[in-house]
């Protein structure tokens, strides 16, 4: 009979899986708080309606407990077939009714879920590759989850902001994506300095810190992970006009 917790007894993975599970349950929230017809509004992403997002967020809780699943079995089990098969998804998923909407979200958020529950300690390490090819162990997983649910809910564009996210997760966030231009050397003469707000990552700094002369983008932690993230500039300052970010997906 599988547990009804955690088979993992990693503090630092119960941390990190209770952190993915808070996102999935503030995502939840702002989902329930929009109507059936307020589905078919806008996002923060270009091209996407909110039933495009909501399709996005549960086919990605499928395709990441697929390694999960992979991870428990040894079987391999790729997130997608190809990347034409999951937009492909995502703009049919979009065509559902509200209620199958709905549930998409629910029940796959709960799959998944289930999937990290039964996965035990030894299994965490097993390596799995991403949708970018990317060779990771499962635990990676669950950032994965993370960060699109946190970062997804915002772009429902219905109140959440980028201060609702935890600073924790805004830091890894931040680090992932001036990781990402750095590896694409697209972050050069940028700099990102963290103001203290709220106490959370004062005093940070990302980006090209090698720069004699950056670019500095200044701003409190949820203003600058929001800018960097390509959701807009609202609370970043720098000399002049801020810049677009660099592309971050
Ligand atoms: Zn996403």
């Amino acid at each position: 009979m599988a547990a009804r917790h955690d088979q993992t007894t990693d503090p630092g993975l119960q941390e990190d899986l209770l952190q993915a599970r808070r996102g999935t349950a503030f995502f939840a929230r702002k989902l329930n708080e929009l109507t059936d017809a307020e589905l078919d509004g806008g996002t923060l992403l270009p091209d996407w309606t909110r039933r495009h997002v909501v399709a996005h967020v549960g086919y990605n809780a499928r395709a990441i407990a697929r390694l999960v699943e992979w991870a428990a079995t040894g079987v391999e089990t790729p997130m997608y077939p190809s990347p034409e098969a999951r937009n492909h998804d995502i703009n049919f998923g979009a065509t559902l009714s509200p209620i199958a909407l709905r549930n998409l979200f629910d029940h796959s958020a709960v799959h998944l879920s289930v999937e990290w529950r039964d996965l035990p300690d030894t299994n965490w390490a097993n390596q799995v590759r991403t949708a970018q090819g990317r060779t990771v162990p499962a635990s990676e997983t669950v950032w994965m989850r993370t960060r699109e649910v946190w970062v997804h809910a915002v772009d429902l564009d219905n109140g959440a902001s980028f201060s609702d996210i935890p600073g924790q997760v805004l830091e890894r966030l931040l680090q992932d994506i001036t990781g990402a231009w750095k590896t694409r050397g697209t972050d050069t003469g940028l700099l990102i300095k963290v103001t203290s707000t709220a106490g959370n990552g004062a005093g940070l700094t990302f980006g090209d810190t090698s720069a004699t002369n950056p670019t500095i983008i200044t701003g409190a932690l949820p203003a600058v992970v929001e800018w960097a993230t390509g959701r807009g500039a609202t609370g970043v300052t720098t000399t002049g006009e801020v810049p677009a970010a660099p592309p971050w997906i």
